[in-house]
């Protein structure tokens, strides 16, 4: 029988104020929590859990995808390059069965410009020392972090968001805010904002684990078929999965582990006298894609190889060689709520570009261009109207690259898969 009550109203305590609230603590909102301390606010980051990183650290999806254009352009720089950088850091050599690879030697400084044309500029990292580095480069930056800490409820103000709710071992309490970004990867502040919101409902059962097989460390990206309708056009093999219903999170994760027993009671079946076992489980769901912002504009397939005026950054493509996107202002900014981004996985794109724009080095884009804007907006007190033209001249002087001439012809696009 379905019933509700009434939760009591109760006072809750404002623990801190900062300029920008940082909500979650994967790729995108470690890349916006860095750009805003960087242009000198107070950044708090707030996350569930007891790490940074989110999917490609805590999800052992390792893969730092590339940088570049797959045909020897680099068409991704600023916050992309440096943690893809950091994430390379303690790996000395490549180890595939590990899932250990660093940066190919031609994209090292003074590199081969040819090869760069075959190999693309890519980290497959470890992700225990990704996720050590990014919390000693985010805490050296003066940035506060809160682990442990779910972010519950937003209160706004007309236009503005002007709390965040969050709840942690101490209990409820708000936070002041001048400015959020929403990292949550699942559009939370923007769903709790009332902004309009996109949910995908075809994820499938994975979970990327580590095993020790004979004393080797293996990567096992363990993951059911994609659904035809994400966009890679493979074999359909359901069960599927919303990723924002509690119990459909739970159903997930339990699948996702069966499957993985069972792939492990076949490999001890294959080789009896081996010694196989898991070392490293996935400490959030897999989940590729759950609910993003849904804005006027959505960034989509047909703007490959369009310049936008409003362009804060651009993206290759780590399915194909040849494709380069533009990512607008308007894909990043919440509409209705004039101090609210999105960054990451749940920016404004529709279903035939969002497994690009999910991508790790995507996200670190993303990411950037929010914090950087979130801190223009407190500065500048232009809540609401974004000065473009200068966010983009800040964005450049970061390194990263907005050039209309990597944006070229579709003709030079390549079907022809990456990996
Ligand atoms: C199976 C699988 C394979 C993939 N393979 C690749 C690959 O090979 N290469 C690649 O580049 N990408 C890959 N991806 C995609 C990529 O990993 C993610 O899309 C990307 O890392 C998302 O980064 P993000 O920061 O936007 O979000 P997330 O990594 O999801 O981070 C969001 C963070 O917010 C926290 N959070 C969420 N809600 C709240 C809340 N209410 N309060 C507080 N904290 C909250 C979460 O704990 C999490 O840490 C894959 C994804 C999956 C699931």
């Amino acid at each position: 029988m379905a019933f509700s009550i009434t939760e009591p109203a109760r006072e809750i305590l404002v623990d801190a104020s900062y300029d920008v609230v940082v909500v979650g603590g994967g790729i995108a909102g470690v890349s916006a929590a860095l750009a805003a301390a960087r242009e000198g606010v107070s950044v708090v980051l707030i996350e569930k859990m007891f790490g940074l990183g989110g999917l490609a650290t805590l999800g052992n999806v390792v893969k730092y995808l590339p940088l570049c254009d797959g045909r020897g352009n680099q068409v991704m720089g600023g916050l992309a390059e440096e943690l893809l950088r950091l994430s390379e850091s303690d790996i000395h050599q490549t180890d595939v069965v590990a899932g250990f690879v660093p940066v190919p030697e031609c994209w090292n400084e003074g590199g081969d410009l040819e090869e760069r044309k075959s190999k693309r500029l890519f980290s497959s990292f470890n992700p225990a020392s990704f996720q050590l580095y990014m919390e000693q480069l985010l805490t050296d930056s003066g940035i506060t972090l809160m682990y442990d800490t779910r972010l519950c409820q937003v209160v706004r103000n007309v236009d503005l968001i002007t709390h965040v709710i969050v709840e942690n071992k101490s209990g409820r309490i708000a936070l002041e805010a001048k400015s959020v970004i929403d990292a949550s990867g699942d559009a939370d502040i923007c769903h709790l904002a009332g902004c309009e919101t996109e949910t995908f409902t075809g994820n499938v059962l994975a979970a990327w684990h580590y095993l020790v097989h004979n004393g080797r460390l293996k990567l096992k990206p363990f993951s059911k078929r994609y659904d035809k309708e994400h966009g890679r056009g493979g074999k359909s093999e359901g069960p599927y999965f919303d990723g924002v219903d509690h119990k459909q999170l739970t159903e997930q994760v339990l699948q996702s582990r069966r499957m993985l027993i069972d792939n492990l009671l076949k490999l001890r079946e294959e080789s009896p006298e081996d010694a196989i076992y898991p070392i490293n489980l996935p400490s959030i769901p897999d989940i590729r894609m759950t609910r993003r912002l849904k804005n006027s504009f959505s960034m989509a397939e047909e703007h490959i190889h369009t310049w936008m005026e409003d362009c804060i950054g651009l993206t290759g493509d780590w399915r194909r060689r040849g494709p380069v996107y533009p990512i607008p202002f308007r894909a990043i900014r919440a509409e209705g709520v004039a101090n609210v981004f999105a960054a990451g996985r749940c920016i404004s794109a529709d279903k035939t570009v969002c497994d690009v724009t999910r991508a790790i080095q995507t996200c670190a884009v993303s990411g950037e261009a929010s914090g950087v804007a979130s801190a223009m907006q407190i500065k500048d007190n232009s809540f609401g109207e974004m000065r473009v033209d200068l966010l983009q001249e800040k964005l450049r002087d970061k390194g990263v690259i907005l050039e209309r001439s990597w944006l070229r012809e579709k003709e030079e696009v390549s079907a022809v898969s990456m990996w």
